[in-house]
């Protein structure tokens, strides 16, 4: 049963669960760099971003690390804790304080194992809690907003950023340096939010939480499939997918070039290795989508359509732990 700070009934309840990153990162004060991140817990993220007029707010502490140090394990948890904390009539919504680095990646596994028609919504920070104007306590504001919005009620998992939010889908980190990190690629933003109302203009179409067929509550991470992933590169050595092979891949995505295509000697490789490993062809290129091409896709080839490399690889771990078909794996490629 989650306890709120204040009891406001015009207000919604909203869960903050933080995780750590930057904006929870602390160093010199009033410096944006050379800060380490997950410093700061959740309350006082809480306290600094002023949410008494936005939100009723339980904090709850998952970890406090640096987005890169996520691995399964805390997948799982969070996906568990708001599966768990969903039941709970009083809950309305779910806000993620996150690093930004693989943010996208953990919206998009939520996305795709939450069973919850309630907002979940990640942000984070592009300037530590310390420098002298950070970006976290808005960001913050705006998630709470957002996770309290009736309308955003069924669109899956989203990213709250600098006054826009995101598909878990679509949502890409696009710069490593300006507060305005994120974007959908080729689509926009799902909305805007602004002075304590988020509006929404798009809604996701690809299945999502309630409507996935991904149960992860009897699920341990090891039972997720071992999934890879190659960059290719000109002259770049096809012994690279033989090793993945040999470390026991099941799925290799390839950062191909253009229509995620690739050299001939990478074509040998991936004909010689055969039906051991399914490969998913995908992009390098940040925007558009994998077209069917003959002299790639063979049994053990299939594409990744417009899915994002590391997120091609979330939906293959969970569809690895269905089947090793590999048109079964085109098939959610396709719908999720
Ligand atoms: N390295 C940090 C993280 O992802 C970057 C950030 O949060 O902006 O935790």
């Amino acid at each position: 049963m989650a306890i709120f700070m204040g009891h406001q009934n015009n207000l919604p309840n909203i869960v903050i669960l933080g995780t750590g990153g930057t904006i929870a990162g602390a160093g010199e004060p009033g410096k944006a760099t050379n800060y380490k991140s997950g410093e700061i817990d959740v309350q006082t993220l809480v306290e600094k971003a002023d949410l008494s007029k936005v939100a009723n707010i339980c904090g709850e502490q998952v970890c406090n690390i640096n987005s890169d140090d996520i691995s399964f394990d805390e997948w799982f948890q969070l996906a568990r804790r708001i599966n768990t904390l969903a039941n709970d009539e009083s809950v309305d919504g779910f806000v993620i304080a996150h690093g930004t680095d693989t943010m996208d990646e953990t919206a998009y596994f939520l996305d795709l194992t939450v069973k919850t028609q309630k907002p979940v919504v990640l942000t984070g920070a592009m300037r530590p809690a310390t420098a002298i104007s950070p970006d976290g306590p808005m960001n913050l504001q705006n998630a709470c907003v957002l996770a309290g919005t009736p309308e955003a009620k069924g669109n899956g998992v989203m990213v709250a950023f600098a006054n826009a939010f995101y598909s878990a889908r679509m949502v890409r980190k696009i710069n490593s340096f300006h507060c305005d990190a994120f974007s959908d690629g080729d689509f926009g933003a799902m909305g805007y939010i602004s002075e304590g109302t988020a509006t929404l203009l798009e809604a996701p179409t690809k299945r999502h939480t309630v409507d996935t067929e991904f149960d992860i509550s009897d699920m341990k991470s090891s039972d997720l499939g071992k999934v890879a992933i190659a960059y290719f590169s000109v002259n770049a050595d096809a012994g690279v997918l033989d090793y993945f092979v040999s470390r026991g891949a099941q799925a290799i995505i390839i950062v191909g070039a253009g229509n995620g295509e690739y050299s001939q000697s990478w074509i040998d490789k991936i004909d010689e290795i055969g039906d051991k490993c399914v490969f998913v062809r995908t992009s390098r290129v940040a925007d558009g989508t994998i077209t069917h091409q003959d002299v790639y896709d063979k049994s053990n080839v299939i594409t990744g359509a417009d899915l994002l490399p590391h997120k091609a690889a979330i939906l293959m771990r969970l569809g690895l732990s269905k089947t090793s078909d590999p048109q079964q794996l085109q098939e959610m490629l396709r719908i999720y």
